[in-house]
């Protein structure tokens, strides 16, 4: 008996009291901070995977949460740039403001794609620092978690080694999921689709799916009528297998094209919350990549 529970006590290591309190804007990294920190954590999330994160309003409720934060975790790269920084003056947390120890930003760990030559903003492109989207692309996970372990650590020293220890778990049960995930997809490359914002690339890039047009003319700028008659015509002659949009996003353009190519909308889940499936950062890629492969080619 004795021996049983010091091999318990080896694999589990106990967290010392005192919960740390997170701010999380996206689902997907509240997700992250539950695998990393565990229990450790009272987390308050800004939006849910039915709202868009660009857009938000600083409600009393998120203002409070912010207030009482230990971290702040968001994506980053001016996706939250409407409402992150209204919320962050008013909750009058020193701790969370940039350049703090308590203000984490995902994109920053990552290589981000679609960054743009010139940045008009009268054109209203809302992805001035590349495209922010960068949780659906498992390295991205990968590298955000690796500089999570370290920042909670950093945070709570008198946890680093738990947290530590829950960061290699999740790893290595991420990297044995992304192998088998990228075998399940191999035969997705090339898949030809439409998006309504650019949410998707960075499944794309890695699953080499062919994102041939979005709906948006510009990242953040609707769907016009003239803008979707010249879609319809640059695609009638090789119509895509269907048009991927986020449970946020505007159906209405999407409905539009997909009737008169004859070709579906796939409602993708886009972060975890987003379907029934994506309950986790694992059932969400699960689910990825099974929706899509109903419209293999
Ligand atoms: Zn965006």
């Amino acid at each position: 008996m004795k021996r049983l529970i010091a091999v318990l006590l080896a694999v589990w290591l106990p967290m010392s009291a005192n919960a740390l309190n997170v701010f999380s804007c996206e689902p997907e990294w509240a997700a992250l901070v539950q695998e990393v920190a565990g229990d450790n954590v009272t987390i308050t999330q800004a939006t849910t995977a039915f709202q868009d994160p660009h857009m938000l309003q600083a409600r009393p409720s998120l203002i409070a949460g912010a207030r009482s934060a230990d971290l702040l975790i968001c994506t980053g790269a001016d996706l939250e740039i409407g409402w992150l920084p209204l919320l962050l003056r008013r909750s009058g947390n020193p701790g969370i403001q940039p350049g703090s120890p308590g203000y984490f930003m995902a994109a920053d760990y990552v290589r981000r794609i679609e960054i743009p030559a010139s940045v008009d903003r009268s054109q209203g492109d809302v992805h001035p620092q590349g495209n922010p989207h960068i949780h659906l692309h498992p390295r991205n996970i990968e590298r955000v978690a690796e500089a999570l372990a370290d920042r909670l650590a950093q945070l709570d020293s008198a946890n680093a080694e738990a947290y530590r220890a829950n960061a290699d778990d999740f790893l290595r049960r991420w990297n044995e999921a992304r192998d088998r995930w990228e075998e399940q997809a191999a035969s997705l490359a090339g898949l030809r689709l439409v998006s309504h914002h650019r949410s998707f690339s960075y499944l794309a890039d890695w699953l080499d799916l062919d994102i041939v047009a979005t709906l948006e003319p510009k990242p953040g700028i609707p769907a016009s009528g003239a803008h979707l008659s010249r879609l319809l015509e640059q695609l009638t002659p090789a119509p895509p297998a269907g048009i991927i949009r986020a449970p946020f996003e505007n159906e209405k353009p999407a409905h539009w094209l997909s009737d008169r190519l004859s070709i579906p909308v796939i409602e993708m889940a886009f972060t975890v919350g987003g379907s029934d499936e994506a309950t986790d950062l694992f059932g969400l890629y699960e689910q990825t990549i099974a929706t899509l492969e109903e419209y293999r080619e």
